[in-house]
């Protein structure tokens, strides 16, 4: 059989690396099923949807914001959270629309955005970026609790880069940013209501996780920020992947974060320094208001330190 192009990159890694990524795949791993776990356990969920403009809605709940499009042509769901909230989500959508379901959007594989698609996949296609079905659909083993999801729960809709849906009065575009939270996030933009939904290449407020070994990339995630801030209009209004509705501005100060913590970081190997003499000099002072809860201070510095000093 043919390996698929994430297989492919897997099988290139040399026993060096292999036992290094290993290593790291194994913190990763428990740091990941502690994610999973603590979303879990934050007790009871309030699910709640807030207009955003025009059809565009947003819901929040426990994991990653959903966006919603209500309106004459049917919902378009953009992510799912979990299978157990599956149900309040659905109480939310028909308290926006009694039209059916049309499309569900998957913005990347990770589980706090893609667990309803055991429920939602039965009701409508889902449509994502290509690596985000293919990494569903074998996850690695040393990433906590995930599984292999059923057939129905797969993408069915995948593209390696865009595609427009037209709908409720717009074009709904789907971009593609490679090398970024993951290798398969896509960006929505509601180009009639003037909202972008970011998936999780936004924490609104607080560090992102960037997920480097399911092909996150520092760098990447500045650069397509960087680019997506060039094409936003100044008056939009951004659905981020968790975090409230933010601004053009909050955008900006979450890029300058990322720039500035990248400089420091850049510097800091210049000299030769590890994460750990890094975090001692308490390399990204003045940041901490940005740690929480998954991702403090030490965890980024960990995660710009690897990405950056790996040449
Ligand atoms: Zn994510």
């Amino acid at each position: 059989m043919r390996a698929s192009p994430i297989q492919r990159r897997r099988l290139r890694a040399g026993p060096a690396r292999s036992l290094l990524a290993c290593t790291f795949l194994a913190l990763l791993g428990s740091a990941w099923a502690l994610s999973e776990r603590e979303l879990e356990q934050q007790g009871p969920v309030q699910v709640r949807s807030h207009p955003v403009a025009g059809p565009v809605h947003w819901i929040e709940g426990r994991g990653g914001n959903l966006g919603v499009s209500a309106g004459e042509d049917g919902l378009l769901l953009i992510d799912d959270q979990f299978e157990d909230v599956a149900p309040q989500i659905q109480a939310e959508l028909d308290k926006l629309s009694k039209a059916p379901l049309r499309f569900v959007v998957n913005t990347h594989w990770h589980g706090d955005h893609t667990g309803g698609n055991v429920v939602f996949g039965r009701k409508a296609p889902i449509l994502a970026q290509e690596n985000v079905r293919e990494r569903l659909a074998s996850p690695p083993a040393d990433r906590g609790p995930s599984e292999p999801r059923p057939a129905h729960a797969l993408p069915v809709v995948t593209y390696p880069q865009s595609l427009s849906l037209h709908l409720n009065g717009e074009e709904v575009r789907l971009v593609h940013y490679p090398g970024a939270h993951t290798d398969g996030d896509s960006v929505v933009f509601f180009t009639g209501s003037n909202v972008v939904h970011m998936g999780d290449l936004f924490f609104a407020g607080r560090f992102p996780f960037i997920d480097l070994d399911s092909g996150g990339s520092v760098r990447g995630l500045e650069r397509s920020v960087t680019e997506i801030l060039e094409v936003l209009a100044d008056d939009v209004k951004i659905i981020p992947g968790h975090g409230p509705l933010s601004t053009k501005e909050d955008l900006r100060k979450y890029r300058e974060m990322l720039r500035e913590s990248i400089a420091r970081v850049e510097k800091a190997l210049a000299t030769g320094k590890s994460a750990e003499e890094m975090k001692q000099e308490q390399v990204l002072a003045g940041y901490e208001e940005w740690a929480w809860g998954f991702v403090g201070v030490e965890r980024f510095l960990e995660t710009l330190a690897r990405d950056l000093g790996a040449r």
